[in-house]
Order: C-alpha cells, then sequence, then structure tokens
C-alpha cells in the first residue's frame, strides 16, 4: 500500500494520473457522441476518416487504429453507412478490401461537434504555454515509443513524416520546416494528426528522430 514514505514509482503514479483524464476525455467522448447520435467508436471513426479521403483505408485499419475488434469496427462502419456518414468503395489497390470515406453529411455532423468545449480541453487550459509545449513534446515522444514498437499504428505526426526537417532554422522560435509548405514552425507546432503527413520509410524516421532530440 502506498504511504508518504513508501510512494508508488513514479512511472505508476503517471499513469494513475493519465488514467484520470483519460477517464475525463472519455466524459467528453460520450457527451459529443451523444450530441451527434451516435457512440463513441462511430463518432471516433468519423474522426479517423476526417482527410485521410485520398488513401485507402479499411476495416482492419479503423480496427488498428482504434485498438477495437474487426466485428466491432465492422459493426460500427455499418452503421455508420446505414445513417449516411460514410460510403464504401471497392480498394484501388485490392478490389477485394473495402475503401471507407466520409459522406458531406458525416463530415457535418463531426463538424458540428468538434466546437463544443469539453473537460480534457478545460485541462489543457489549466497549463500556461511553456507547460504545454513541454507535455505535447512528451506525448510526441511516448506515442512515438508505442509505434516503434509496433504496439500501435503509425500515426501522422511530424516527427514520422518525409516532410519534417528538425532543427533546419536558427530560429529558436520558428527552428523546424515543412516541406509540403515549405514553412518553418515552432515545437508549440507540432502536430499529432496531419492530414498532409506522408510516411517516412523507417530508416529516414530514426534519422529525422535523432535530429529532432535536443542537444
Ligand atoms: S506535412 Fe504535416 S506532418 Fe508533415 S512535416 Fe508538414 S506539418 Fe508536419
Amino acid at each position: 500500500m502506498e504511504t508518504p514514505k513508501n510512494p508508488l514509482s513514479i512511472n505508476c503514479r503517471i499513469r494513475e494520473g493519465l488514467a484520470r483524464l483519460a477517464m475525463a476525455m472519455r466524459v467528453d467522448e460520450w457527451n459529443k457522441a451523444k450530441a451527434s447520435g451516435l457512440n463513441p467508436t462511430q463518432l471516433a471513426i468519423l474522426a479517423l476518416l476526417e482527410g485521410r479521403g485520398q488513401h485507402e483505408f479499411g476495416v482492419k485499419d479503423i480496427a488498428a487504429h482504434l485498438g477495437v475488434s474487426q466485428p466491432t469496427a465492422t459493426d460500427s462502419i455499418n452503421a455508420l453507412e446505414r445513417k449516411g456518414y460514410l460510403a464504401k468503395t471497392p480498394g484501388q489497390l485490392d478490389r477485394r478490401a473495402v475503401r471507407l470515406a466520409l459522406t458531406p453529411e458525416g463530415i457535418a455532423n463531426l463538424h458540428a461537434v468538434e466546437t463544443s468545449d469539453g473537460l480534457a480541453r478545460q485541462a489543457v487550459d489549466a497549463l500556461d504555454a511553456d507547460e504545454q509545449q513541454d507535455l505535447l513534446l512528451a506525448l510526441v515522444k511516448m506515442i512515438r515509443h508505442l509505434q516503434e514498437t509496433d504496439a500501435i499504428p503509425v500515426q501522422r505526426m511530424c516527427v514520422t513524416c518525409r516532410y519534417f526537417a528538425p532543427f533546419a532554422h536558427s530560429d529558436s522560435a520558428q527552428p523546424h520546416h515543412c516541406n509540403f509548405v515549405d514553412a518553418s514552425f515552432g515545437q508549440r507546432e507540432l502536430r499529432i494528426d496531419c492530414r498532409d503527413h506522408d510516411q517516412a520509410d523507417p530508416a529516414s524516421r530514426a534519422a529525422t528522430w535523432e535530429a529532432f532530440q535536443p542537444g
């Protein structure tokens, strides 16, 4: 049992903290889903598909990204199709696969709930600017670790993108460069889920991460 003289490890207490935040985020997800007439998994599928129109994205990808079983993903996809929020077309690379894309009605529903406030947003707003940046960098590092150990799919983050050139500029406020839009940007602008992301090969990702490390 934890006492002041015998605390749990910091690893354990950080995970306890993340679990409390995850609880608040689940409340947000249920509230948003209720407002959209969907359940949280269905709403998460709409959010995942947004901005992926040009890529092949099927049931297996949805299940892997949301951490749910393929039957659960299939049920939710079928429900969204019945509601007119997504459309299935045959895959262009593999005709046996289905490609999923949001309909205009699906996009409108998603945007209608995205503007709403939530507990998690309030918690992030409670941090000052430096604390927010430190947290963003810590999250990037943790997410990258999970994807590089194949625990989760590669996310659309700058640090895994072929367009990302870390510390390409001497300006400490805008040290990074995005070759997709040919513009510099700062640590605070690092993306977690960028629709223009194009995944770099593993060797390039490793080299980018090395260059991204402080010092
Ligand atoms: S395209 Fe997006 S993910 Fe890639 S470097 Fe630019 S901002 Fe980052």
